[in-house]
């Protein structure tokens, strides 16, 4: 029993992943989505197998393994745009194929289940931005939280007008502005990083994707809870924490509850032991 409470993370996430696999083979028709969501859910699980396991990077390595075989495989290669302009693009076609499936599994419905998990251990953005040096953040959190509206308008007012002007050859343009989008949030990225002294300020104030992730996330599945018969108050949890997150608090309004990555940084830093899944 206690075999199976520790490992339960991974057997849950290999569960959802291989159910969304099967429903989508079979009602799609599609063998495609078995193996996508298979590959996708094997990586998440085994990386949280290494996490049990304590190896060091194990989510470091979900995040490379994922990240770039949605970069460069779904992305480049097989000229999926998989950002926000694609899923507009899609939804707007009426399509519910590749971006519309991946925006409804990992940030839409999913992080009912599992949070800001794709921010975790799969965004292909803070697979690069996560490598900078400013892990921690230092200086107290900006009011800028606005700015992901600006861009999440910015993002649908293109794709909108791309269809309202009858613009031509959309898969390629579609192409392009995954390729240009991603050149660009990679640039902005790292520059509020360096400004602010915190790899994960565009996911803070930039990313547009937030505006889906939130909202689902404040009702997460999986989240950390603390035992607060054994918390000391100490505050280390909240110093290494990358997204600002007060977790001594068990309450879903707590300070920056729908941020969590679920990287478990402040589980292991936790002198008392008092944080867990
Ligand atoms: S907030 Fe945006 S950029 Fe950051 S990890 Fe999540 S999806 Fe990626
Ligand atoms: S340190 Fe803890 S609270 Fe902060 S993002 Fe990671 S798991 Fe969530
Ligand atoms: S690190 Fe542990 S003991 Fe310290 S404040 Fe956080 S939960 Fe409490």
């Amino acid at each position: 029993m206690k075999t199976l409470k520790k490992y339960a993370a991974p057997i849950f996430m290999i569960g959802v992943f291989e159910a969304i696999a099967i429903t989508l083979w079979l009602t799609l028709n599609n063998v495609f989505y078995f193996f996508n969501f298979t590959y996708i859910g094997g990586c998440i699980s085994i990386g949280l197998l290494l996490y049990i396991k304590k190896v060091k990077y194990a989510r470091r390595i979900v995040q490379l393994a994922v990240g770039l075989y949605m970069l460069v495989y779904l992305g480049l290669i097989s000229n999926e745009n998989m950002q926000i302009e694609g899923f507009w693009y899609y939804l707007f076609l009426g399509i519910f194929e590749a971006a519309t499936i991946h925006y409804a599994v990992a940030k839409i419905f999913g992080p009912l289940l599992f949070g800001r998990g794709w921010c975790g251990y799969a965004c292909w953005t803070a697979m690069v931005l996560d490598f900078l040096p400013y892990k921690h953040p230092k200086v107290p959190r900006r009011k800028l939280g606005f700015i992901r509206y600006i861009t999440f308008s910015i993002s649908l007012l293109f794709v909108t007008a791309l269809f309202f002007f009858h613009v031509g050859n959309l898969e390629r343009i579609m192409f392009w502005s995954f390729v240009i989008g991603n050149a660009l949030y990679y640039a902005v990225g790292i520059g509020v990083a360096v400004a602010f002294k915190d790899n994960r300020a565009f996911c803070k104030y930039v990313c547009p994707i937030t505006v889906f992730l939130k909202p689902a996330s404040y009702y997460s599945l999986m989240r950390v809870k603390v035992d607060t018969d054994k918390c000391v108050s100490c505050g280390k949890c909240k110093k290494v924490c990358p997204m600002d997150v007060d977790v001594t608090n068990n309450s879903r309004k707590r300070i920056n509850g729908t941020e969590c990555i679920l990287c478990f940084e402040c589980i292991d830093e936790c002198p008392k032991k008092a944080l867990h899944l």
